[in-house]
């Protein structure tokens, strides 16, 4: 290993999602720090809905109105969220306390086992909203510390939910929550808004289209909350699980040895983003000249706080070796 892989590698909950996905598509992403040029409308969309969502909990004004790039979908939908959310969850304010906004986390990866820390490896995270109950909310006591978690979905049916109920990145945060607070974190509350399943009809201009999105978001239909406690036993599994997934990782990452997986090359209906590279047998000459990639410092939601081991963005002309 080289000096700069001596250092902890920053593990997040997408990295390890990434890894058990296909451990290439981690190496393209987390390690060697290679993004398409263009982030997909979905990853724009929720990440608009969450600087909303921060601004209305820090009781800030907010004015990322003009996401460049986005469909008149997109746009309706982060507009009509801005205008309708405050009508249907006004009343926050009086149901708990903000503990914590996007707040950082960090800590070691330890061994459930021994207690011992891995060398190799520490974990990195950012929640949405921590908050502290003062009033009643489902059968949560009153006074008790709860994650709120935020989600945008094109679908809230019953897989969705039953998916939450596993939902692993929670579960860190909890644990790490705890090491920190000394307090038990004692559920996750999730904040779903779901997009409208409408289509541009063929007689309508982008800006009428936008418009209807915009006003269906002012439907309650389309916010929904649900409550999850968390068990000890999950708490620890999650624990355990982290453990194994550095193992892993750490493993392929001294062997270098990242194999592909054909069968998430088109997860969701959509072409991973790496497939140009995986298909050529001259992959860094795609990288330079296709125009499609660009650097950008893995895990770089969480500067300022975690220490991570890219530098921040790079010309790729200068990190991209033949
Ligand atoms: S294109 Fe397929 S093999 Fe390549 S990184 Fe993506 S999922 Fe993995």
């Amino acid at each position: 290993m080289d000096k700069q892989s001596k250092e902890k590698l920053v593990l997040t909950n997408s990295a390890i999602k990434t890894f058990k996905t296909c451990s290439m598509k981690y190496n393209w992403r987390y390690l060697r720090g290679i993004v398409s040029v263009e982030d997909s409308e979905p990853l724009k969309v929720g990440s608009a809905v969450h600087e909303y969502l921060e601004s209305f909990y820090k009781k800030e004004p907010f004015y990322n109105f003009a996401t460049p790039g986005l469909s008149p979908k997109g746009r309706g939908f982060v507009e009509g969220v801005v205008d309708s959310y405050p009508f249907q969850y006004g009343n926050d304010f009086d149901l708990f306390d903000i503990v914590e906004v996007e707040k950082n986390l960090s800590g070691s990866i330890k061994n459930p086992a021994s207690g011992r820390s891995s060398r190799a490896c520490s974990f990195g995270g950012k929640l949405d909203l921590l908050v502290r109950t003062k009033a009643k909310m489902e059968d949560i006591p009153i006074g008790s510390l709860v994650l709120l978690e935020s989600k945008t979905t094109s679908r809230a049916d019953d897989n969705f939910w039953e998916q939450l109920k596993m939902d692993y990145q929670t579960l860190l945060y909890a644990n790490y929550i705890r090491q920190e607070k000394k307090e038990k974190v004692v559920g996750v509350m999730f904040n779903v808004i779901e997009k409208p399943a409408i289509r541009q009809k063929k007689t309508e201009t982008d800006a009428e289209f936008e418009d209807r999105v915009r006003m269906a978001m002012a439907d309650e239909s389309r916010y929904h909350r649900k409550f999850v406690r968390l068990t000890s036993h999950k708490l620890n599994s999650a624990l355990l699980d982290l453990w194994q997934s550095q193992q892993q990782i750490t493993r392929v990452r001294l062997l270098g040895n990242y194999t592909k997986n054909p069968s998430a090359c088109h997860n969701y209906f959509k072409q991973c983003e790496y497939y140009q590279l995986c298909n050529s047998e001259r992959p860094e000459k795609v990288i330079m000249n296709s125009g499609l990639y660009k650097l950008k410092q893995a895990n770089s939601e969480l500067m300022d706080e975690v220490r991570v081991r890219f530098p921040v963005e790079q010309e790729i002309a200068t990190a991209v070796s033949f």
